[in-house]
């Protein structure tokens, strides 16, 4: 809102919450989006055309001219006497969706259109736009380079084969070859092209000149996971650093998010407080717990020992080797350590071919950061720097070589250990917010069968 000082003069524009009242006088809450807080409009029924107080009901879009003065009512220190007001956008009582309050999340769902204007999610995305300037400010201040990374790729980072294509070709008339497959020559690009899963392989060609970096970009994935934690299209952070090993890369990983909550519980107190009044009342309390203790940090092998002792029955086996699911990930985390997990060295035939061999022969240097209620929030690595090494295991795992020759060229000069990980954007904003599914934590989810908006 405008800021200003009793007596004074303002004019504040927004929307109208709530218009309550009576013949004489009517109270209008108005919201401009800047804050949860609403101003408090007071109109005297005498001063105004009946017409003008009648179209101003819930939704509708006002400006109004007044005297700043001190709440007569409680809720509130000050309030507007309104001397004039003009009616920028009637809203229908009759049809506006959000005319009632207390709608369901999956109403709100097939509203997105229309519900930034609640209060819950004003104060979802005033904080996902903190989130978003604390991440920037804190690589800034310690000195790392934000790289772009593409958008379109020719390569696929994990070999999931959970991609989009991009492509110009017509897809009622897709030109052959002689082996009657696909000829992608004549698509824009000259070659079979995606949207990216993860900026990481690039960023690494940046860390191996620049030093620090990190991209902050999204990410796609088409894989079928209907799940509260998944999206087809989300945000990823990605630092890259070269000289760091694993312990190094756990210590920034943690510092990290320590502090992205500490911005927001510091800049964002009355949207996080609104939410854990609520949405969650045991938010505010959760998000100091794990800024004021450590992380737990053990290896995949510890956990699975500590998950079969369990004595639990799991829906997904347990057993080293297999991956560890989100059900495996919150037990360790919300029952068995009750606070955050870092597991390490997992299993290399789980993990991604780029991650550096530990000398056991089986395990690779990785580290997934697990949180409460979301389970894997940063899945991270120290790369394979060693380019035999990297390239045996290309091979093993029959990774196309000849797509990857720029990528081995950070091997063959100038190597250096380096490390990095990924932090699901979203699955941050999950756990600062409190909010239960992923699809309310991005202004338009990107969901299977859902991209209405
Ligand atoms: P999961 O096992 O939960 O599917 P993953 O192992 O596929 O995650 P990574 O490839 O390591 O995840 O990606 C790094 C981070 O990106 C994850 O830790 C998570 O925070 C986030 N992430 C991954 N996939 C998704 C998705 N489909 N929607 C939203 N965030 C995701
Ligand atoms: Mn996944």
């Amino acid at each position: 809102m405008n800021s200003g000082q009793v007596g004074s003069e303002v004019l504040v524009k927004g929307w109208v919450r709530t218009k309550r009242g009576n013949k004489n006088i009517v109270f209008i809450a108005l919201n401009d989006g800047s804050t949860i807080l609403n101003i408090q409009v007071v109109v005297d029924v005498a001063l105004f055309d009946e017409n003008l107080l009648k179209d101003i009901t819930t939704g509708a879009c006002i400006g109004v001219t007044g005297k700043l003065v001190e709440s007569q009512g409680q809720g509130q220190h000050i309030e507007i006497n309104a001397t004039s007001i003009e009616l920028y956008g009637k809203s229908d009582a009759e049809l506006y969706p959000l005319q009632k309050k207390g709608h369901s999340m999956e109403f709100l769902r097939e509203n997105a259109h229309l519900r930034f204007r609640t209060n819950t999610f004003g104060a979802v995305f005033r904080i996902r736009h903190s989130m978003a300037f604390a991440i920037h400010k804190y690589f800034n201040d310690k000195g790392f380079f934000y790289l772009h990374t593409p958008v379109i790729t020719a390569s696929d980072a994990e070999g999931a084969g959970e991609m989009f294509h991009v492509t110009t070709l017509d897809l009622h008339n897709l030109p052959k070859n002689d082996q009657g497959s696909v000829d992608f020559k004549s698509d824009f690009f000259g070659k079979e092209t995606n949207l990216t899963v993860s900026g990481q392989l690039e960023g690494e060609l940046g860390a191996m000149a620049l030093g620090d970096i990190y991209t902050f970009g999204p990410t796609f994935r088409a894989e079928n996971s209907n799940t509260p934690r998944h999206l087809a299209e989300f945000w990823m952070i990605e630092p890259e650093m070269a000289f760091y090993d694993l312990n190094d890369n756990m210590d920034l990983a943690e510092d990290f998010v320590k502090y992205l909550i500490s911005y927001a519980l510091e800049n964002c107190k009355d949207d996080l407080g609104f939410l854990n009044t609520m949405i969650d009342k045991a938010l505010l309390e959760r998000l100091k717990f794990v800024v004021e203790n450590e992380f737990v940090r053990i290896s995949y092998t510890e956990a699975v020992e500590i998950l079969l002792a369990s004595g639990r029955k799991w829906e997904y086996q347990v057993g080293w080797g297999r991956d560890l699911q989100a059900e495996h990930e919150r037990y360790l985390v919300e029952e068995h350590f009750k606070r955050p997990v870092i597991l390490t060295d997992y299993p290399r035939d789980i993990k991604a071919f780029y991650m550096k061999q530990n000398d056991d022969g089986r395990t690779v240097r990785a580290m997934d950061v697990l949180f409460p209620g979301i389970g894997e929030i940063i899945g991270g690595s120290q790369r394979e720097e060693d380019y035999d090494k990297l390239i045996s295991r290309i091979r093993e795992m029959k990774m196309p070589e000849k797509d990857l020759w720029w990528y081995l060229d950070t091997r063959r000069y100038g190597s250096a250990p380096h490390s990095g990980f990924g932090l699901g954007f979203e699955r941050l904003i999950l756990f600062i917010t409190g909010m239960s599914n992923i699809r309310d934590v991005i202004p338009f989810p990107r969901t299977p069968k859902n991209a209405e908006f």
